[in-house]
């Protein structure tokens, strides 16, 4: 045997016996970094209410916690009337962090649409697919678009207006500056102020290159349930409490066809798994970058609370469920809940 076949080997042979040496304490690391994972559980997330909040709010608050549990993400309750924050479940991600709000953006370009005249709420749009759902939805309407979020129907109408209408129209719903909340560490999410003219459509429907904090959703969707007025939240107890308008939507903002539309989510369409028999709940889901949303409402034809639901990672569809077990132990319990009256009730199967 040559002497560098030799050296060869036996350098070999002394790597050999070095990787059997540690293979035993990477093993053990691994285990010990295992039972550190098991160790430190993921905390339950923070419950804000206000001082001297009503058994009511607390409730709330308690049941949304317990709701949304060890995932990541945030709930907010809101009253829609007055823009009054009732409970915040991880504040910090509710008010200090904004994300892509995907397609619960399509109420902006709807209004913006309706408002201006591009579309009304029959008009029909073909969606022959690039839609989540293959091969399309067909030729379908505004109210059964906002049902099943179809993209095409939304990036068309996007696309009609332009991107000068639908910035400013999500500007007039608070979206882009701060809601002015008196609580700390506020941001104020991100609506561009231009994009290239072939980006509209994507940001119409998926609202690509926006960012919103669940507040913001909880204001913007508190003024289409509201018929208008965009409040100044605040987190404070329903006693003497004096709600603050930052500004109403201008005379002739139309918003047809957009509750209808909501409803038809739960009922039939994106948001199924917020269906509850016991109150009718209405919204408008959104899936994207590992966000999922519900923006929702109920009930549905006579709205008190709105909750917005975010999970991360999640999708509407989850967001959507997490909102529908709320409802269902706030309503189940109804009877013994101030400030739901028991003509909210619904009958079974209805
Ligand atoms: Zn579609």
């Amino acid at each position: 045997m040559s002497a560098p076949r030799r050296a060869r080997i036996i350098v070999g042979l002394v790597l050999a016996a070095l990787m059997l040496a540690l293979l035993p304490s990477v093993e053990a690391a691994r285990r010990s970094r295992r039972r550190a994972r098991r160790a430190t559980p993921v905390p339950m997330p923070a419950l804000l209410v206000a001082p001297q909040a009503s058994a009511f709010d607390q409730r709330v608050g308690d049941v949304a916690r317990a709701a949304l549990g060890r995932r990541r993400g945030a709930v907010v309750a809101m009253d829609p009337h007055t823009g009054r924050i009732l409970a915040l479940v991880a504040p910090e991600v509710a008010v200090g962090s904004a994300y892509q709000p995907c397609s619960v953006f399509k109420i902006v370009v709807a209004i913006a649409g309706l408002t201006e005249h591009v579309i009304t709420p029959e008009t029909r749009h073909v969606c022959r697919g690039g839609c989540w759902l293959w091969p399309g939805h067909g030729a379908i309407d505004l109210r059964r678009a906002l049902a099943v979020s179809c993209n095409p129907y939304f990036e068309r109408v996007g696309e009609q207006l332009g991107y000068e209408r639908v910035r400013h129209y999500a500007n007039l719903l608070g979206l882009g500056e701060p809601t002015g909340v008196n609580l700390t560490g506020e941001s104020a999410g991100r609506v561009p102020d231009t994009v290239r003219p072939e980006q509209v459509g994507h940001l119409s429907s998926h609202a690509a290159g926006v960012t919103t904090t669940p507040l913001q959703l909880a204001v913007l969707l508190s003024a289409v349930v509201n018929g208008g007025v965009v409040y100044r939240p605040r987190l404070a107890p329903a006693a003497g409490f004096v709600p603050e308008e930052r500004w109403r939507l201008p005379p002739g903002t139309i918003l047809d066809g957009l509750a209808e539309g909501f409803v038809r989510a739960v009922n039939e369409g994106s948001a199924t798994s917020a269906f509850d028999p016991d109150v009718l709940v209405a919204g408008k889901t959104g899936t994207c970058s590992r966000c999922g949303w519900f923006a929702s409402y109920a009930p549905a034809d006579d709205p008190q609370i709105v909750l917005v639901t975010l999970l991360r990672p999640g999708s509407g569809h989850t967001a959507s469920a997490l909102a529908g077990r709320i409802y269902e132990t706030l309503y189940k319990s109804r009877v013994s809940i101030v400030g739901l009256p028991a003509s909210h009730a619904r009958a079974a199967g209805r």
